[in-house]
């Protein structure tokens, strides 16, 4: 068992951390809210209140993060993690930020000599609790193979997607695929209700044709066909709007650094942002058919 040290501390690193904890790991947990570490605390972990404090004696330390910027902050900067830390520490970076920001901070720890992987998720908050995340990774062969035991305490899906930013780069395509989807299940369903096709119906036939996505057939945006989307609690998130788009956004910088041609991704993004501008970022993402719909 590890000694971890844990930073950030929020809806999805607290779970993460949690279960790090049951599974026997000794974790001593940062965050820059002073009480985010208690319920960490109650369950066996230990509290830290710098980020030099959290790195003491870690073998192993992983970042939660909102974003590249307190990213690098907190493993670039002054007193941050690549300064600390053991020289044989193991470093896991599990926030969802740009692949930019990934490659350089994992550069300079590999100019360290020390060893990291970007390991960003999908699953959400229900997935952080229950131990069942995806973990897209980005990295070299052999910080792989010794963060598989850690991130298997937290996930169930962990996929080695080649080297530094990779697993970021994953996430990012995977994303935008998702929300590009989302929004035309969205469009379809309501151009079913102008021409007088019961959903249910639009339901049976796409969700078993060519049509079938996973916007479709996990998080169906209409309620009644699929009784566990957010569509069937008033949009309640799941997968808040303002992080899909922050999402969307990462894929639409990646692909102005790298020419790619996404015009789908560009619209997903400008789609997103005009309903989380118009106050629907806490909303689940599905909840777009509102936006579309004029309600
Ligand atoms: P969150 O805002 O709930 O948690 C982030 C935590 O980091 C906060 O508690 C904050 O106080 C702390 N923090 C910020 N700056 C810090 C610093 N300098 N030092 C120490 N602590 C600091 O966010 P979250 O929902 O837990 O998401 C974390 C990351 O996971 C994000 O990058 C997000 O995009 C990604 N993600 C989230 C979900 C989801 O469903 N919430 C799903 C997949 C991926």
């Amino acid at each position: 068992m590890a000694t971890i040290g844990f930073i950030g501390l929020g809806n999805m690193g607290l779970p993460m951390a949690q279960n790090l904890v049951k599974a026997g790991h000794t974790v001593c947990g940062f965050d820059l809210s002073e009480y985010a570490s208690e319920p960490l605390v109650a369950g066996g972990g230990t509290r830290a209140n710098s980020v030099p404090e959290a790195c003491r004696g870690a073998e192993v330390v992983i970042t939660m993060l909102p974003a590249g910027e307190q990213v690098r902050q907190v493993y670039l900067g002054e007193q941050g993690v690549i300064e600390t830390v053991a020289a044989d520490a193991l470093l896991i970076e599990s926030s969802t930020i740009d692949v930019e920001t990934a490659r350089e901070v994992a550069q300079a720890a590999d100019e360290k000599g020390l060893a990291m992987i970007d390991a960003p998720v999908s699953g959400g908050v229900a997935g952080a609790q229950a131990a069942s995340l995806t973990f897209m990774v980005g990295g070299f062969a052999d910080a792989f193979e010794r963060a598989y035991p850690v991130l298997e305490k937290m996930g169930k899906t962990i996929v080695h997607a080649g080297g530094p930013g990779n697993g970021q780069a994953a996430k990012i395509c995977n994303n935008m695929i998702l929300g590009a989807s989302m929004i035309v299940v969205c469009e379809a369903f309501l151009l079913a209700e102008k021409l007088g096709l019961d959903a249910q119906k639009l339901f049976d036939i796409s969700s078993k044709s060519s049509g079938q996505c996973w916007s479709m057939t996990s998080y169906c945006p209409v309620p009644g066909p699929v009784p566990s989307s957010p569509a069937n609690r008033d949009y309640k998130a799941g997968f808040a709007a303002a992080m899909m788009l922050k999402d969307l956004n990462l894929a639409q910088a990646a692909a102005r650094a790298t020419r790619a041609t996404t015009p789908l991704g560009a619209g997903a993004a400008a789609v997103y942002e005009r309903f989380v501008d118009s106050g629907g970022g806490n909303v689940d993402f599905s909840g777009i058919i509102r936006y579309l719909r004029g309600t």
